[in-house]
């Protein structure tokens, strides 16, 4: 397998590498981000992917639990009633997290749990047990899912699950097995998920609408434009080929330093907080584009949050926002109304900063995501939000009215009351104060 420093990066992939590195910082702040890449075979989206695996950092979980027991959060049948003391009687461990694949063939059996055959055929104690499957025991991790349109077309009760899953964070599964009793467990997992929408059976979408939407951000892959960078994956494959049992990951330095990098972000940044008029214009706009899904703006919040985070902002900007809202919406809306959503925010801020951000697909910058130069990030950092609302375009006309027209002859005659002392109107000599275009123009 690649190792993640080494994949090229061109227009085609780099938001999908910015939106792995945030799901990267998600799952260290222990909340779920579900995401999909759609694109055309060959555009890289499952190898960027996969490759994330290795920039996962370890955890901690109580000692042999198979649903992965925080320490401090236990949940899992066996250990969710014992107190911090039992806990530390048990012990605890450090695994890598959990990233699993589930794929489109999978079994219900497989993937919630099932029936564990080596306990109850145990000669000295046998007993009937559950054995967590691959949802529960991706707990705290990621779950990967290649061609979910498949998936969903061909496997309609895992589909179900997986709605259950990604309905609440944390979402919830149930484990039944005939003879046992049902057993209903919280389940804090992101699904990341690749398609291809031209091909059988067709968008995601169009196939299990419920489940599209629960996918907080979807990523348009592209094809690469970019000679050299086609070049750099052609170097790639010929090296895979000569070392065919390579395995570079996991001891590479640079897959290191950028694990190390997410967890210092992820800590650095865990206490961001969306400024007051970000969060009040993300609910204007849900409510004036009548959009259907709150889970559309939730993931605009949260995928506003962690751009900033990445980008080692200090205060989220409306350009988090902004890059934010394709990802949030393409899926859930039509494109008038994503269209007229991108359009409105130009009139209601200037996103000047945005122009000058590694997100933009018509710039060449090299890199992208937590390979960001620094220069971009002191760039954006600089940027206050109360610097988009000074420019804000809103006033523009406002400005052309009041800032650049001559002032009237007579303005200094008008005589208007001290500050705080007010005049009834009946004493406001009217034609003084009042005067229409014409007197004004002449
Ligand atoms: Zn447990």
């Amino acid at each position: 397998m690649k190792s993640y420093h080494n994949l090229a990066r061109h227009e085609g992939n780099r938001q999908l590498f910015e939106v792995v590195e945030m799901g990267v910082i998600s799952s260290l702040w222990e909340a779920p981000l579900h995401i999909h890449a759609e694109g055309l075979r060959g555009t890289g989206k499952t190898t960027v992917m996969r490759a994330v695996k290795d920039l996962l950092l370890p955890m901690e979980r109580i000692k042999g639990c198979l649903y992965n027991c925080h320490p401090h959060h236990p949940h899992c049948p066996h250990h969710r009633n014992l107190n911090r003391e039992e806990v530390e009687a048990v012990g605890t461990e450090v695994i890598p997290r959990p990233f699993l694949e589930i794929s489109h063939t999978a079994k219900t059996g497989t993937v919630a749990g099932s029936i564990d055959l080596a306990r109850i055929t145990d000669t000295t104690r046998s007993e009937a047990a559950l054995l967590p499957g691959i949802i529960p025991q991706a707990h705290r991790g990621i779950i990967f899912i290649d061609e979910i349109n498949r998936l969903a077309d061909t496997a309609p009760e895992i589909t179900d699950i997986l709605l259950d899953v990604m309905g609440t964070k944390p979402g919830r599964i149930q484990i039944e097995e005939t003879g046992l009793p049902v057993v209903e467990i919280p389940v804090q997992v992101s699904v990341w998920a690749a398609s291809n929408p031209d091909e059988e059976p067709g968008p995601l979408q169009e196939i299990r609408r419920q489940l599209s939407d629960r996918f907080d951000l979807v990523i348009d892959m592209g094809r690469s434009k970019d000679p050299d960078a086609i070049a750099q994956i052609l170097i790639q494959s010929e090296t895979a080929r000569k070392n065919p049992y390579l395995k570079p990951v996991k001891t590479e330095p640079a897959e290191k330093r950028y694990s190390q990098e997410m967890e210092d972000i992820a800590h650095r940044y865990r206490n961001l907080e969306m400024p007051d008029f970000l969060r009040n214009y993300i609910a204007r706009t849900y409510v004036k584009y009548d959009l259907e899904s709150l889970r559309a703006i939730e993931a605009v919040q949260h995928g506003a949050l962690l751009s900033c985070a990445l980008r080692r902002g200090e205060k989220v900007l409306i350009s988090d926002i902004l890059k934010i809202i394709p990802l949030a919406l393409q899926h859930r809306t039509d494109r008038a109304t994503l269209a007229k959503i991108m359009a409105g925010s130009d009139n209601s801020f200037s996103y000047k900063e945005e122009k000058g951000n590694g997100s933009d697909s018509n710039n060449n910058r090299p890199t992208t995501g937590i390979l960001s130069s620094q220069e971009d990030t002191e760039t954006l950092s600089a940027e206050a939000p109360a610097k988009a609302m000074a420019d804000k375009s809103l006033f523009a006309p406002l400005k052309q009215l009041l800032g650049s027209r001559p002032k009237p002859a007579n303005a200094d005659e008008i005589t208007t009351s001290p500050p705080g002392q007010a005049r009834r109107i009946t004493e406001v000599d009217g034609d003084n104060l009042l005067k229409t275009e014409t007197q004004l123009r002449s």
